[in-house]
């Protein structure tokens, strides 16, 4: 979770609230943790957004001076998580060091952002440094809720309850798949925004597939649960359903 310390106070009468123990701790812990790092620009999240428009920058202009904040020692080629989900992909392919992803001339911060600070433009990491920068670049992803549907998480990952959506359950839905030789097979599309709209389009039509050239097709009912308002985002196909 990322704090926006947006409310402005004067630093005098925030120091006459507090008591003098912790303000004596505050200068202390302030000439421990001064500004550590300083950007011209810097960007949260090294994903295939932060890594992406870090390369693309740097293609335009080499000299400019560009860090990527992101705590994460891995990287995950996510669109692949499909093709891992319909057993035509290796899923320790989706993976690579971080730090091989990140393009040469930009500067890696391995740590958590913790909260913003964008009047006086910095930001604050865990490990209670700050950096400062000329343009800020969120790109932190999006946080899979697993929660929001009742036992999900529980389930999750066994009891033929499975999703391309995370490294660690997309090889499972394959699984699935291949055990299935007849009943219903539900393909579900949350109402929340998701990574990708069409991932769970793509599993159902790549799932059909398997089933026809395994013969089981006409065993099998397949359905799709949608929680979202249409059946396809973009406005042309939308018209057409
Ligand atoms: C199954 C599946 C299929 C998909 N198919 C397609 C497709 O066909 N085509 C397509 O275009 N897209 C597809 N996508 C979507 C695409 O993969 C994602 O949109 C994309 O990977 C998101 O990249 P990102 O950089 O925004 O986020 P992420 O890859 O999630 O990266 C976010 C990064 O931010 C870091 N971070 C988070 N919080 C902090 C913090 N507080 N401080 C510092 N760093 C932080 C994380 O560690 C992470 O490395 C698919 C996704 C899935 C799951």
């Amino acid at each position: 979770m990322i704090k926006i310390n947006h409310r402005k106070r004067d630093p005098i009468q925030l120091l006459q609230m507090l008591p003098m123990s912790k303000v004596i701790k505050g200068i202390y812990a302030y000439k421990l943790n001064p500004m550590a790092h300083s950007h011209q620009i810097v960007i949260i999240g090294g994903g295939n957004a932060g890594i992406s428009v870090a390369a693309k920058l740097l293609r335009k202009n080499k000299s400019l001076d560009i860090a990527i904040i992101d705590p994460a020692k891995y990287h995950y080629y996510q669109p692949a998580w499909t093709l891992v989900g319909s057993g035509v992909f290796d899923i320790r392919k989706t993976q690579r060091l971080e730090a091989s992803v990140i393009p040469s001339g930009v500067k890696w911060i391995q740590e958590k952002v913790k909260s913003f600070s964008p009047e006086q433009k910095f930001i604050s990491l865990d490990n209670g440094e700050q950096v400062s920068y000329q343009f800020l670049i969120v790109a932190a992803g999006i946080q899979l809720n697993w929660d929001e549907v009742k036992g999900l998480k529980e389930t999750l990952g066994k009891n033929n309850v499975c999703s391309n959506f995370s490294f660690e359950h997309a090889p499972y839905t394959f699984e699935c798949i291949k055990n299935l030789q007849s009943g219903t097979a539900i393909f579900h599309n949350p109402h929340t925004p998701v990574k990708c709209g069409g991932a769970p389009h793509k599993i159902m039509y790549m799932a059909a597939d398997f089933f026809r050239k395994k013969g089981r097709l006409n065993k099998i009912n397949i359905q799709y649960w949608s929680g979202a308002a249409k059946l396809f985002a973009v406005p042309v196909l939308k018209k057409r359903c």
